[in-house]
């Protein structure tokens, strides 16, 4: 802050100062809002693994000397509630370290970058994984950002599709769209998927195991590159997320 304002005289100029103070202050409780929110989510979304890591404690104290079967169950699910807590907070660690975040960006050849994730990837899940598109395409961006960016998608991808299908990668002159076939996202949620904690209904339906923060991630990491991402329908089934390059 080594600029200073000169101090206005004219009377138009101290009330568009005034305005613009005020907007300042209105956007500062905003964050102020935000960040509370947060904190509120992030501790809501720990209670829970914590609740029951004590509730399975207690269980042992109890009934453990008698009962060695009570004692590996619980113990099992200590072990699984553990590890989705130090998931959650890696993610939030990674979140809040990237809020102050510069990127240096390079050019990279998406085409063989997205070959080789592609080819790592492919050993850890079941979908059968391809690239489509073009076969030489360069854009500006930091290479960790986006290859973390792919992974995360085609982890979704994978996460919300059956054994069966197939994940496609389509490379375009603007864009990188991940393709899947499974159970799609729903019109309304199309957009809050993209906030932190927001999960769809089915996926805490069905269980599958989640923070909602993975696309929060991938939309802070397209943001400092400048990538605009968004969902759209894969016809007939599932979803498609586009990676436009501005
Ligand atoms: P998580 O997968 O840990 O729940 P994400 O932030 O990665 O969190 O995703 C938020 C939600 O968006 C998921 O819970 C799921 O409901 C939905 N979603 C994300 N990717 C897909 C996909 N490829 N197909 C269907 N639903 C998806």
């Amino acid at each position: 802050y080594d600029t200073q304002l000169p101090i206005p005289d004219k009377p138009q100029e101290v009330k568009d100062l005034t305005n613009e103070f005020n907007q300042l202050l209105r956007q500062l409780n905003q964050q102020a809002i935000r960040d509370r929110q947060f904190v509120s989510d992030a501790s809501h979304e720990l209670r829970t693994p914590i609740t029951a890591i004590r509730g399975h404690v207690q269980f042992i104290q109890r009934h453990g000397q008698d009962h060695p079967e009570i004692v590996e169950r619980s113990v099992g699910f200590i072990d699984s509630e553990s590890k989705r807590m130090q998931k959650l907070v890696e993610s939030l660690l990674r979140l809040s370290r990237m809020d102050n975040l510069k990127v240096k960006r390079e050019k990279v050849e998406v085409r063989q970058l997205t070959e080789m994730i592609l080819e790592t990837y492919q050993e850890s899940i079941p979908q059968k994984l391809v690239i489509i598109g073009a076969s030489k395409l360069y854009l500006v961006v930091n290479r960790d950002n986006l290859e973390q960016i792919l992974v995360a998608l085609l982890n979704n991808a994978s996460k919300y599709s059956d054994k069966s299908t197939t994940i496609t990668v389509n490379l375009t002159e603007h864009a990188i769209e991940v393709i899947d076939q499974g159970q799609g996202v729903p019109d309304e949620d199309k957009t809050e998927i993209f906030e932190r904690f927001y999960r769809v209904d089915k996926a805490r339906t069905q269980k599958i195991p989640g923070t909602g923060l993975g696309l929060a991630i991938v939309k802070k990491l397209a943001d400092l590159n400048q990538i605009k991402i968004q969902v759209v329908d894969n016809k007939p089934q599932g979803s498609k997320f586009i990676l436009i390059f501005k």
